[in-house]
């Protein structure tokens, strides 16, 4: 079990992105980032009443860029957060951080809180397809980032990958795969783009000004990371991720097994007590509630126990080693099959899913359209019509 903190800073809004996230001006940087800090910690408090004493293995530092927060701020907050919450001694911390802003002194002070897990936006080794996106890096930038976490002593590293970028051809995802592992990362993820509505690319897109790579280069896109990163000698263990054995993100790992999870700050999605929260994506709403002690919620609901049954399925199947049926009875006193047994029938009659070995797993047919398989889960919805395909 872990803790997320969503740090809502960013130094430009990307064109693709609608994680929220504000871009301050210098002059009330120190002091907004100071008064977030303070809510942090009151929104901590209030968790550590409700949590107990299970314990916490790991904190993921989530944005907007968290990496702009000055780092011995951050030091007091990790040290705060380990104080009074009850973390196991040594924990994953893993850190978000943008190659155009992490410094060398920066990478050592990252090291010096505690950090020991670094995630870089990386997204591309092409300085016209990051331009074309609105990040502010440039390719060389990565491998300079990686080098002063390195010389930091923070080898623990992932590089953040996107495929269907305006403009990306094959050929130009299998160099950025190739640079990618060139660096040898203890992990990597590799999104394919969404146009998310709202953001500045979505709406270019719809203008006809910008032009995708169509389904079938995005499949071999996909296709590629998995075959190039296999023989590169990375583990293929989620949908998006891949990792040097033993290197799999443990946090990330609680949302795939769905397990509960305390989220602070703007916008940040928790699940404590059965209940599963999204905090108002407001970042000044979110300071004047906790000036009064209270949580800003946007969504607050209990879950029931068909509920987190659903979800488990659905987040699990994301997994390729899938879900076991062992572990699925031990937490909920029935076997799956119990459960969805006409939904798994069809899912395997379609090919799109296997059991071996104890587990449900999506099969290689499967991969390319999780959604249906994760749809299938959905109690309520019509079989396999319940999600899209990827
Ligand atoms: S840096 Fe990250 S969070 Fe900020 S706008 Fe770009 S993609 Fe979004």
């Amino acid at each position: 079990m872990g803790v997320y903190v969503h740090i809502p800073f960013c130094e430009q809004k990307c064109s693709y992105c609608d994680f929220y996230s504000v871009v301050v001006g210098a002059g009330e940087f120190s002091s907004l980032t100071d008064n977030y800090l303070v809510s942090l910690r009151q929104e901590a408090l209030y968790y550590r009443a409700l949590w107990g004493d299970s314990p916490l293995t790991t904190i993921f530092f989530g944005g907007g860029t968290p990496s702009l927060l000055p780092p011995e701020k951050l030091a007091d907050l990790i040290a705060f957060l380990r104080t009074e919450l009850p973390f196991v001694t040594d924990p994953e911390i893993t850190i978000e951080a943008n190659p155009h802003s992490l410094t060398e002194a920066g990478a050592e002070a990252l090291a010096a809180a505690g950090v020991n897990r670094v995630s870089l936006g990386a997204q591309s080794f092409q300085d016209d397809l990051l331009k074309a996106i609105g990040r502010l890096h440039r390719a060389e930038q990565i491998s300079e980032s990686v080098r002063s976490l390195r010389r930091a002593g923070i080898d623990n590293i992932n590089l953040d990958l996107i495929f269907g970028l305006p403009g990306q051809s094959v050929r130009h995802w299998q160099e950025t795969l190739e640079q990618a592992a060139a660096l040898q990362p203890t992990h990597l993820s590799c999104y394919a783009l969404i146009l998310e509505p709202g953001t500045p690319l979505a709406a270019w897109h719809e203008a006809g000004l910008v032009q995708l790579p169509n389904d079938d280069d995005q499949a071999d896109m996909y296709g590629l990371a998995r075959s190039l990163l296999r023989s590169a000698g990375y583990e293929h263990y989620e949908i998006s991720n891949f990792c040097l054995p033993g290197c799999a993100c443990q946090h990330n790992l609680l949302y795939w097994r769905n397990r509960p999870h305390i989220a602070l700050g703007t916008a940040a999605a928790g699940y404590v007590n059965r209940c599963r929260y999204i905090n108002a994506p407001d970042l000044h709403g979110y300071l004047q509630s906790w000036q009064s002690g209270n949580p800003n919620y946007l969504e607050c609901e209990q879950v029931g126990v068909e509920q987190e049954m659903d979800d488990t399925m659905m987040v699990g199947m994301r997994l390729i080693a899938g879900v076991a049926e062992e572990e699925f009875r031990h937490r909920f006193g029935v076997s799956y099959w119990d459960v969805y047994g006409e939904e798994i029938t069809e899912l395997v009659e379609r090919g799109l899913v296997v059991e071996v070995e104890g587990s449900l797993r999506v099969t290689e047919q499967g991969l390319f359209l999780e959604n249906m398989v994760s749809g299938a889960f959905l109690r309520g919805a019509g079989p396999l019509d319940k999600g899209g395909a990827k």
